[in-house]
């Protein structure tokens, strides 16, 4: 079988980086396959979810929006406020856990068909790559082509399709920062009339442009954080994609060798990170399966049984047994759940729809007037709902001759606004007998929802007043 490709890769080398440093454009081949429909039907299904997403409406807001214009995070029903980023820190945590957890498993299950990256780079603009240019062959006969009329139609069609998708993408990023009624009000007036969000849109278009047009691989390859602690998450037990090099092994033409590999190099040249899977696993593997489909059906023309190159644990291609659970799981496992806990814990007690703080107002730490001592607070009440709301102060149970000062009427609020007013609480002389704790009541409608919290009041020496 011919071999398109000019470099053989190796263990020394990127293959995508030349020895100048430039970059070494790949032309992957196609590849059919039971994997590649999977991958593709899984691609589908993101696509639809990252989309829609923003579309979505939980409580009157969208299932994952940071609403940066009235600084809320609204995350599938749950509403956070800047005060409430702290629980960020279990959602993180939790989430990074996970991954760590379905990686020691797994190997690089997100990267090849789950990540957004991944996604429109393989699903569509090499797609769009293939109807426009042709298969692997005709692409780089028409990458060393001079510029014919050919040529320059082609490049013309295919980056102006380029640039409309990072357009398209670029949007659908910031609906998720940027209401979409907002978005289309920007998209819809002159641009110098918003120009932050039009020069977020024009920068995010020309990065995503840049990566997806020419950089490709090699932000998997160079940049992603993540594909670079491939190598601390996991181990030999991985479930990786891998050759069988047993047997395999001594390659060479059907008949003439007696290992399996015929040295097709099919799986090479279908690879989108330019590597050969038979010098062992590699840091640019993004395990996204094409080098099994090429092999399989390879395998089938020959006569020999699939699954030379296949899914499997780096013990299991060497014939050992593979160890599903072993310690790595139950630690990622247990951080994980502990992050979630943690987290269903802190939403459930404190990122409620109504959000408040209490503090003593600046100044002196009491007041007396002839026959009352008066304490001042300042109330910060958030509501984070995006619909109106009625909050009541009171006091829960106060001693005798303690009062809220003030009116007991419910207070109106807009949706996802702030209400900051005084509390003020009385208490007369004779009542007052030393510091006491008391507890301040705020109870918010709809949702009933009440929110407590404890305030000492001082005054001065009891038998002075007397
Ligand atoms: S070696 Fe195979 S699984 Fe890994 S990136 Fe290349 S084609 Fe995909
Ligand atoms: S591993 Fe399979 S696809 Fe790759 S060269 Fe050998 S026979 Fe061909």
């Amino acid at each position: 079988m011919a071999n398109p490709s000019k470099k053989s890769p190796n263990l020394e080398t990127v293959t995508t980086i030349n020895d100048d440093g430039s970059h070494y454009v790949l032309h992957p081949a196609d590849v059919r396959g039971k994997f590649t429909v999977m991958r593709r039907l899984v691609a589908a299904v993101m696509l639809f979810v990252y989309v829609a997403l923003p579309w979505i409406q939980i409580n009157g807001n969208p299932a994952v929006f940071l609403d940066v214009a009235h600084r809320r995070f609204h995350l599938f029903g749950l509403t956070l406020a800047p005060q409430d980023l702290w629980v960020l820190f279990f959602l993180i945590s939790g989430l990074g856990f996970t991954l760590f957890f379905v990686t020691s498993l797994l190997g690089r299950l997100w990267c090849g068909w789950a990540c957004p990256y991944t996604i429109f780079l393989e699903h569509i603009f090499r797609r769009v790559e293939r109807l426009i240019d042709g298969d692997a062959p005709a692409r780089r006969k028409l990458a060393a082509a001079p510029w014919n009329f050919e040529k320059i139609w082609k490049r013309v069609l295919k980056h102006g399709i380029y640039i409309l998708s990072a357009f398209l993408i670029a949007h659908i990023f910031l609906s998720y920062f940027v209401s979409l009624k907002s978005l289309y009000g920007y998209m819809r007036e002159n641009p110098l009339a918003h120009f932050t969000p039009f020069a977020v849109a024009a920068f995010l278009t020309v990065v995503l442009y840049g990566c997806f047009a020419f950089f490709r691989e090699q932000f998997c390859i160079i940049m992603c954080p993540y594909g670079r602690i491939q190598s601390v998450l996991t181990d030999d037990d991985t479930m990786i994609i891998g050759y069988d090099e047993k047997r395999g092994e001594p390659r060479g033409a059907k008949g003439k060798v007696e290992g399996d590999c015929i040295d097709c190099r099919r799986c090479v040249n279908v690879c989108p990170t330019g590597i050969d899977i038979r010098n062992g696993l590699q840091i640019e593997c993004i395990g996204c399966s094409a080098c099994v489909d090429a092999c399989d059906e390879i395998m089938v023309k020959v006569g020999r049984p699939k699954g030379l190159v296949r899914y499997d644990s780096l013990n299991g291609l060497a014939g050992l047994k593979r160890r599903i659970l072993r310690p790595r799981i139950f630690l990622y496992l247990g951080l994980a759940g502990l992050g979630t806990a943690a987290l269903i814990g802190a939403v459930t007690q404190r990122a409620r729809p109504y959000t408040w703080s209490v503090t003593r107002m600046q100044g002196p730490p009491y007041y007396t007037d002839g026959n009352a001592v008066r304490n001042h607070y300042q109330v910060l009440l958030i509501n984070k709902r995006n619909q109106p709301a009625t909050v009541t102060f009171d006091l829960v149970n106060p001693p005798a001759g303690f009062n809220l000062s003030g009116e007991n009427e419910p207070l109106p609020m807009e949706p996802k606004s702030e209400l900051e007013r005084p509390a003020i609480i009385v208490c007369d002389y004779g009542n007052f007998t030393g510091p006491v704790e008391l507890q301040l009541r705020a109870t918010a409608n709809p949702g009933n929802t009440t929110l407590l919290q404890t305030i000492r009041f001082i005054g001065p020496n009891p038998n002075s007043l007397k």
